[in-house]
């Protein structure tokens, strides 16, 4: 029997009832299954991380910080979604089941969870904590929050900014309410860490009152990431985050380099959306505003229609026959394609000025940290970049570089400037960030 036919055989609001009859036993008391006298002794905190048409999922133990599962659910609302669901210590499942909804999507993967063959949990009241990806946080959210109806609504009117990802966000976090209506949740926003950048960092050079009154300026994305990076590399180098000037790199399907002075972020690549800074997979990165006029013109199409066009069939994809993936971009250059050759060193350029301003604006760098699929696994890429960074006394050790060894460090003891490769884990510092907000 699959977990779907689960779904549809039982009373689902018998469960949910009894849950709430249970959870508001706990949380009148404060005496959480595994908070005790003040302690955590247990805590599972469900990571989630709902995109337009896909769910991502990990059970997280709070105590030891291990997975207990995860999992995807990918082509929800559209016909043949699956999910790939992985327990810890068990046989990964796939299955094709329809997800017509989020709210099908959520539901298939907390039956699986509580699945009696499959699950880690026996049932949903062994979820201690839900932490939410949220993409836009604005002004309004520096740091990540408990989730109560305000914040909601915050979350919906930031949803202008973020057409594409906080509708998307806000659904995961209605659905999980519904089901498990009294588990503290969090909001975890990718934003939340660029918002200590300066002025002079975060204006575009616009009429002032754009900003004033639309609310205009950079707001930097992967913050999460950044925030766990920049963290890690500080911990690897045996060094507190405040000591450090650090340039995390986080090179990806969406790629962004981030100014980490202090343990602050100063300046990122992205900005008002997630379109600007680096060439990506798909989107253009920086380009000069004029461009999207000329082409809509000579296209004899709108404007809309450009940056469609600069979201989806740009970067890498419009550099060359379509490639997405770096990896078949690597084999291409590797091959002696030309355009490939071509869209990789553009790639590496921008990477590489980047570092260059960064710098700049630290007066200084102490670290590289180079993370996401491209940068925890492209050695050449690293090396690339790294060539044009020697006056900054950046000496790579070409083994330790090709090792591709994960939280290590890639430059020669001589370097002045330390190279990492650093693997990001925005799960588990959602997971952390959500304990946090729910013990505060
Ligand atoms: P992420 O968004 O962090 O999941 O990263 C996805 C990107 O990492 C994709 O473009 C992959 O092609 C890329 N990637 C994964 N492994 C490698 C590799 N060995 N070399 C180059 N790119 C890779």
């Amino acid at each position: 029997m699959t977990i779907r036919d689960t779904i549809t055989m039982k009373p689902r609001y018998f469960l949910t009832i009894l849950l709430f009859v249970s959870h508001s036993c706990w949380c009148t008391n404060r005496e959480y299954r595994g908070y005790k006298g003040g302690i955590w002794t247990v805590m599972n905190i469900l990571v989630m991380n709902c995109g337009s048409s896909s769910l991502k999922f990990q059970l997280i133990d709070a105590e030891t910080e291990s997975v207990k599962a995860k999992g995807l659910c990918e082509r929800i609302g559209i016909d043949g979604s699956r999910i790939v669901y992985r327990p810890a210590n068990k046989e990964k499942v796939i299955e094709e089941a329809p997800m017509p909804t989020h709210a099908a999507a959520i539901n298939i993967a907390l039956k699986y969870l509580t699945d009696e063959i499959h699950g880690v949990i026996s049932d949903l009241s062994e979820i201690d904590a839900v932490g939410h990806r949220v993409a836009q946080g604005a002004e309004k959210f520096s740091k990540a929050v408990l989730i109560d109806d305000a914040v909601i609504k915050a979350i919906d009117e930031n949803s202008e900014l973020a057409p594409l990802h906080n509708p998307a966000n806000l659904t995961g976090i209605q659905v999980c309410r519904a089901l498990m209506p009294d588990v503290p949740m969090a909001a975890v926003f990718d934003t939340a860490f660029h918002q200590t950048m300066p002025q002079k960092a975060y204006l575009y050079g616009i009429p002032f009152h754009y900003y004033t009154d639309y609310k205009v300026r950079r707001y930097g994305f992967h913050g999460t990431s950044h925030s766990y990076v920049s963290k890690r590399t500080a911990q690897i180098l045996g060094k507190a985050p405040e000591e450090l000037k650090t340039i995390v790199c986080h090179l990806g399907n969406g790629s962004s380099v981030c100014a980490v002075k202090g343990g602050k972020s100063v300046d990122t690549s992205m900005g008002f959306t997630p379109i600007s800074g680096l060439v990506m997979g798909t989107r253009c990165g920086d380009v000069d505003p004029e461009i999207i006029e000329y082409i809509a013109e000579k296209e004899g199409i709108t404007t809309h229609d450009v940056m469609d066009i600069l979201n989806r069939k740009s970067g890498i994809y419009g550099l060359t026959d379509g490639i997405v993936d770096f990896r078949d971009l690597r084999a291409g250059a590797a091959s002696g394609d030309e355009q490939c050759m071509r869209a990789l060193e553009i790639f590496n350029y921008h990477v590489t000025t980047r570092i260059g301003a960064y710098a700049a604006a630290m007066n200084g760098v102490d670290a590289i940290a180079f993370t996401a699929g491209i940068g925890e696994n492209a050695p050449t890429i690293r090396k690339a970049v790294c060539e044009n960074l020697t006056y900054l006394g950046i000496e790579l050790d070409d083994a330790k570089n090709d090792a591709n060894e994960p939280d290590s460090v890639i430059t020669t003891p001589e370097s002045k400037v330390k190279v990492l490769i650093v693997p990001t884990n925005e799960e588990l510092m959602i997971a952390r960030e959500t304990a946090e907000v729910v013990m505060e």
